[in-house]
């Protein structure tokens, strides 16, 4: 059987760098994204060849998931060169924080749409043909901060809730037909965004996971190679909490 072709989306960050690697190892051909423009090409470009040069054989190609006509060439230019897209991982994600009182629109509708609107944007154009075809996964990427909130961070928090209930909802219209959707849900990861947070900030929030720890990025990785297993068919309309215990 040839390769499953698999989609991650803001692929070269902190999360999506191991999770490309994890479906490498599965045996999934890996379409990375990144953001266009010329400086994030050429530091996509090195990421692709650290990635290669260490046996991780990827492809990358430029998107912005908050916008619908390019994710729909991008679907296209994929299925094209590649194949059709079996397994899609929605991952890119911002934050733009502030307490609601100093929070101004546009912080707002960024952040609800590169994490909320791109799930649509992705979705619309993989998910009839995941279904025609019998087989798809897809995997959301959430949050411990849209289980719980977080100070300052209402318009992240929303979009990250409000994945939970689209990726239910298009677990139940995937259900009969071999598609699966459900979220993962990092807690603090040892990445460059959570490493912004001021240090005694962050000792703070490390005192208060039980696990005792930040998560690495393999901990989110091996969760996303879970859900996107062949074998993990009975599993659907799921949230996977991957945070050492901080919220349970
Ligand atoms: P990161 O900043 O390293 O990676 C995010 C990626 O998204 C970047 O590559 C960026 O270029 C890309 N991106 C941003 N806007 C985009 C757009 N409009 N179109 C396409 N790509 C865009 O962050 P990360 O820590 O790797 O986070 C990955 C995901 O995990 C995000 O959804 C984030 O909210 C979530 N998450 C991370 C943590 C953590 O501890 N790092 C915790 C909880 C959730």
């Amino acid at each position: 059987m040839s390769k499953r072709i698999a989609v991650v989306t803001g692929a070269t960050g902190g999360l999506g760098t191991a999770m490309c690697k994890a479906l490498v190892d599965q045996g999934r051909q890996v379409i990375a994204s990144h953001l266009p423009g010329e400086a994030d090409t050429q530091a996509a470009q090195a990421w692709q060849a650290e990635m290669n040069g260490a046996g991780y054989e990827v492809a990358i190609l430029p998107l912005d998931v908050t916008d619908f006509e390019a994710c729909s060439n991008f679907v296209a230019t994929v299925e094209r060169d590649f194949g059709a897209i079996d397994v899609l991982v929605n991952n890119a994600g911002i934050t733009n924080d502030a307490p609601l009182k100093k929070m101004a629109q546009d912080q707002w509708l960024q952040v609800i749409n590169v994490n909320l609107n791109s799930m649509f944007n992705m979705c619309r154009q993989v998910f009839e043909g995941m279904c025609e075809r019998g087989f798809g996964r897809i995997v959301n990427i959430s949050s411990l901060n849209g289980e719980k909130g977080q100070f300052g961070q209402s318009n992240y928090a929303a979009t990250k809730a409000g994945i939970y209930g689209f990726t239910k909802s298009i677990a139940q219209e995937g259900a009969r037909k071999g598609v699966t959707a459900n979220a993962v849900s990092p807690g603090y990861i040892d990445t460059p965004m959570v490493r912004q947070v001021p240090e005694k900030v962050l000792d703070g929030i490390i005192a208060g996971i039980p696990v005792g720890r930040l998560g690495q990025p393999e901990d989110i990785a091996r969760a996303v190679a879970f859900l996107t297993d062949d074998n993990a068919g009975f599993v659907t309309g799921t949230n996977l909490s991957v945070n050492g215990g901080q919220y349970m």
